[in-house]
């Protein structure tokens, strides 16, 4: 019988690495699936980058993700970006295509995903709370989803516009920057509000996003980004109010299917891979 020992190789480029627990969740969807592919979570500095590109090439990965401090520098090492990753200009996920290597950004993408399963956000007000790294993902799939209006909620004034002033001419939503005065007032008709901050992230688990509850009304869906905890104090706050919620786990486990869909061509299991988290205290 013919053996093949060469399996597919993916992972990942990070630094620090070791804390991220991509590769269970991965992992677990290949081996779910049958796949003998590998997941690989390397560490790699910010000046090893453009090498660790030149590795992945020569040694035919099929793709690899991209985290923190890589998203904008691996740009340059790339031969092509997909529309989303163009417009938010970072990529998480990188996908070889013939010869090519295409970054793309599964973040926004995965929380679409994950928010379609409870709301379709097609014409739908959005208040987005955050113009970081994951708020600019967000913010550019819900618009490029459908979203009517995507209002950016910052603290910092010069990140909410920059967002705000991408949304708006890039992607058909309606995209502006409100500055976030203490205890921020829901516009009502607000149909969906997500937290892309980092606020309720661990240890921090109590904090809140400083936005005035009583104007939330049971109608809003209300969205938070933090994984760990997934139910975070915002997403309790809201259920108490009737608002139905979407967690960060979902977001993450969905950027997972999406960046397996992209090397692999197979829609992986959610619920493998939010167990393979479960099962590591997530
Ligand atoms: P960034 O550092 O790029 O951005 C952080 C954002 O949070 C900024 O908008 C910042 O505002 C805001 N912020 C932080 N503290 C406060 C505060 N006390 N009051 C008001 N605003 C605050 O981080 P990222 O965008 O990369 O990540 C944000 C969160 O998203 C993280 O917690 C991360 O875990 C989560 N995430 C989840 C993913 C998932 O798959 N579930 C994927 C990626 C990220 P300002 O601009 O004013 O500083």
């Amino acid at each position: 019988m013919a053996r093949n020992f060469l399996s597919p190789l993916t992972g990942s480029f990070a630094m620090p690495a070791a804390e991220n627990p991509t590769v269970a969740m991965v992992e677990a969807a290949y081996r779910h699936h049958g796949l003998d592919w590998r997941y690989l979570n390397c560490e790699v500095a910010p000046d090893a980058l453009g090498d660790a590109v030149r590795g992945a090439r020569a040694m035919g990965w099929v793709g690899f993700n991209c985290s923190i401090p890589h998203k904008v520098a691996v740009i340059g090492h790339l031969d092509g970006l997909g529309e989303s990753a163009r417009i938010i200009g970072a990529v998480n996920t990188v996908v070889r295509r013939g010869e090519r290597l295409i970054g793309e950004n599964t973040d926004g993408k995965g929380f679409v995903a994950a928010l379609k399963a409870i709301t379709d956000p097609a014409g739908k007000r959005v208040v987005l709370l955050g113009a970081g790294g994951a708020a600019r993902a967000v913010g550019v799939e819900m618009a490029l989803a459908g979203a009517s209006q995507v209002t950016v909620v910052n603290r910092d004034p010069g990140r909410g516009a920059e967002l705000a002033g991408i949304i708006d001419p890039q992607t058909p939503a309606d995209g502006r920057y409100v500055p976030w005065e203490p205890r921020y007032k829901l516009p009502p008709g607000t149909d969906i509000v997500i937290n892309a901050t980092s606020i309720g992230l661990f240890p921090d688990v109590e904090a809140m996003p400083d936005i005035d509850m009583d104007s939330l009304q049971p109608e809003t869906v209300v969205a938070d980004g933090i994984p760990n905890p997934p139910l975070t104090a915002f997403l309790r706050a809201a259920e108490a109010r009737g608002c139905r919620t979407a967690d960060g786990l979902g977001m993450l486990v969905n950027q997972g299917i999406v960046a397996i869909r992209y090397w692999t061509g197979i829609d992986a299991d959610a619920a493998v891979m939010r167990k393979a988290l479960a099962d590591l205290g997530l």
